[in-house]
């Protein structure tokens, strides 16, 4: 009673609240600092829920992006996870009786500083690649892109990470850890799933962490009660995605393209060769062998990635299938075309012979309506 008589009275500040859910890394992050600062007394944590969800009204006033998670903190509203970390550092600098997280030596804290801004720009952004349902994945449009981008950034890290360790920038841990460590939980998780998709050229199996990344990988998920403490919610949050199918559909994760391989992968190998007109990292076009034109050019995307034909279509495709278009309306120019038509066949009795989605092009002579 009264506290309550406190707080309508004004004379008691509210405690400082977290707004998060367990599956979050972001959140997982600042948990992680507050077990390892044994300041958990200090943070309440609550659902966003209790404000009316992310999209509420009340939820937006506080933090217009609309984001978990969320600090308040008397009259602050903090919202970037990093931010939200080092308010709460500074603040409690003086309480808890676990490490300041500030590693001692200025090598070892700025080597800490690079890796949460590593993470913080180049894999924080993508990892969303790795469980949502579709494109876009920070600056990518196709999953695959996504992944090998984050199989790309993981390397840079384990550059990054001190060769001795244990931890990220030496023998102390600090927010470097635990940044990467909750979305390492989510990697770890997660990218094998997608072992088809990131595999290399050469048929390799797909990538494993490096050796500095596996060894602190090891240790921190091991011997660190707090960082044990954090993965296990975590995956508590993830067992219910598991339970649901979450991946089942997901190209290269539950689904496979199983249709068999057709000549166009023998022309994008070049073992058949063709008269390539035009060819970028996602699309291949080439001459038609029996021209029903005088231009008659077939654009083919470089992945099929389960578009046999433009009935398998996805919202996985959009990106890809709008980079054929503009790639069609390119080549068109190139050849010369104001007039032309593009045509996709969808099924053989539509005409379609080779199942490996493909546009034609056709020009150079005047096009009749209906086609037959
Ligand atoms: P669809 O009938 O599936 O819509 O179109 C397949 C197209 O591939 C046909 O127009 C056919 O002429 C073309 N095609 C089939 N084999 C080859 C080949 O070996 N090289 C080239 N350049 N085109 C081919």
């Amino acid at each position: 009673m009264a506290l309550i008589i406190s707080i309508l009275a004004g004379t008691l500040s509210l405690p400082t609240t977290l707004y998060d859910l367990p599956v979050s890394n972001h959140g997982a992050r600042v948990r992680l600092l507050l077990y390892k600062r044994g300041l958990e007394s200090a943070v309440r944590v609550a659902s966003p829920m209790e404000l009316g969800g992310l999209r509420g009204e009340k939820y937006l006033s506080l933090n217009p992006q609309g984001k978990m998670p969320l600090l308040v903190d008397g009259d602050s509203c903090v919202w970037e996870t990093d931010a939200i970390c080092r308010h709460l550092l500074e603040k409690h600098a003086a309480e808890g009786d676990g490490p300041s997280l500030f590693p001692t030596s200025l090598a070892a804290r700025t080597a800490a500083e690079v890796i949460v801004r590593h993470h913080d720009t180049y894999i924080g952004p993508i990892q969303g690649c790795l469980y949502k349902p579709a494109p876009p994945f920070g600056r990518f449009t196709s999953r695959r892109d996504a992944l090998q981008e984050l199989v790309k950034q993981l390397a840079v890290a384990e550059a990054l990470a001190d060769p001795t360790g244990p931890y990220l920038a030496g023998e102390e841990f600090s927010l470097a850890d635990a940044t990467l460590f909750p979305t390492m939980v989510f990697i770890t998780h997660m990218l094998p799933k997608f072992e088809d998709a990131v595999a290399s050229p050469a048929g390799e199996a797909g990538p494993r962490l490096g050796p500095r990344l596996s060894a602190w990988w090891s240790h921190t998920s091991n011997a660190d009660e707090a960082a044990k403490r954090v993965a296990d919610e975590i995956r508590s949050g993830l067992q219910p995605w598991e339970e649901r199918g979450r991946w089942d559909a997901m190209l290269y994760a539950g689904a496979r393209d199983v249709a068999p391989a057709t000549l166009f992968d023998k022309i994008l190998s070049k073992e058949i060769p063709s008269e390539v007109v035009f060819e970028d990292a996602l699309c291949l076009a080439f001459r038609d062998i029996n021209p029903v034109a005088p231009a008659h050019i077939l654009i083919i995307p470089k992945h099929r990635d389960g578009l046999t034909g433009l009935g398998a279509a996805t919202a996985e495709h959009s990106a890809i299938l709008g980079h054929l278009m503009v790639a069609a309306a390119a080549i068109a120019k190139q050849e010369g075309l104001s007039e032309f038509r593009l045509v996709t066949n969808n099924g053989e009795g539509a005409g379609q012979s080779v199942f490996h989605l493909h546009l034609h092009l056709i020009g150079g002579r005047p096009l009749e309506w209906p086609p037959g």
